[in-house]
């Protein structure tokens, strides 16, 4: 049979999950998963602002979407979270884990509060999300998952001093890889994702405003990625598309680990 290469990237029918989609690029990836078909469960730590804005971006589209507030550092609120999803909308096929923070703190300074906190909402917090989502898709024996890195999983951001932040992102992304080869044979897929510099409200923290022409002069495309620009990437690994991916890091970062 001839392959329908343009039915490859559609979401029809399919249920998907978001962890951070009430602002940024969990929040663009939610809405591009329903344009691609996908009814979408939306999480964030709060249901109000971000999240609400999401789901009338999403109604727009025809799409389901319901809004759970849950934080990723709570076990027990994720598995309620995909036990509602899939009670609501149907057995969950797609997972995005893009919940995450930022902040910096020269090295020698940070405290053990900075440091952990942040580990467990980056790490801690996409490892339980993983958790709680392939249990369910193993009853299905199929699923995507997508976890958010950063390419500060790759590299270190010149002038950034965020020890913590970056090695977070290495555990996501060799997090993934080691999860993708644990469900490898029982239909799961599981990728990450890792952004370059890219305009969200997270790089509008006080401490980066004065550095953004700095990151758009090292980038070599020399500007920051539109938080539009992931919505390919995520919908490419969602679908079946990549169905001979799994383990991968896409790094979308304007050719910056290049140089
Ligand atoms: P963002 O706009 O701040 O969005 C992150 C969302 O995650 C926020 O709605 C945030 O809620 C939520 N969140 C934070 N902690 C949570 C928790 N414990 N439980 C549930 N939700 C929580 O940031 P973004 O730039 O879109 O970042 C999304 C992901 O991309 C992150 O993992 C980030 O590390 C990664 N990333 C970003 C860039 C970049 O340049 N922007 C580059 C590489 C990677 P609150 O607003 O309440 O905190």
């Amino acid at each position: 049979m001839t392959l329908n290469a343009p039915a490859l990237f559609d979401l029809s029918h399919r249920i998907a999950i978001v962890t951070g989609a009430g602002s940024g690029i969990g929040q663009r990836i939610a809405l591009g998963l329903a344009q691609c078909g996908a009814d979408v469960a939306c999480i964030d730590r709060r249901t109000d602002g971000g999240l609400d804005e999401t789901l009338s971006m999403i109604a727009q589209t025809g799409r389901k979407a319901i809004a759970i507030a849950a934080d990723v550092t709570d076990r027990a609120a994720l598995e309620a979270a995909v036990t509602r999803t899939e009670a609501e909308l149907g057995p969950l096929g797609i997972a995005v884990n893009a919940a995450g923070i930022a902040n910096a703190n020269p090295a020698e300074e940070m405290s053990e509060e900075q440091y952990q906190t942040l580990m467990d909402i980056n790490m801690k917090g996409v490892f339980f999300s993983c958790q709680a989502q392939a249990r369910a898709m193993l009853t299905h024996g199929k699923g995507s998952i997508i976890n958010i890195a950063s390419m500060s999983g790759v590299i270190v951001n010149r002038g950034l001093n965020q020890v913590h932040y970056n090695a977070s992102k290495a555990g996501v992304i060799h997090m993934s890889k080691s999860m993708a080869m644990e469900w490898v044979g029982r239909g799961i897929r599981v990728n990450s994702i890792s952004p370059g510099y890219t305009a969200t409200p997270m790089n509008t923290r006080p401490e980066m405003v004065h550095q953004t022409k700095d990151f758009e002069s090292q980038t070599p495309m020399q500007r920051m990625a539109r938080v539009d620009e992931m919505v390919g990437p995520a919908v490419f690994l969602a679908s079946d598309a990549s169905s001979y991916c799994t383990g991968v890091d896409l790094l979308v970062d304007g050719g910056f680990c290049c140089w």
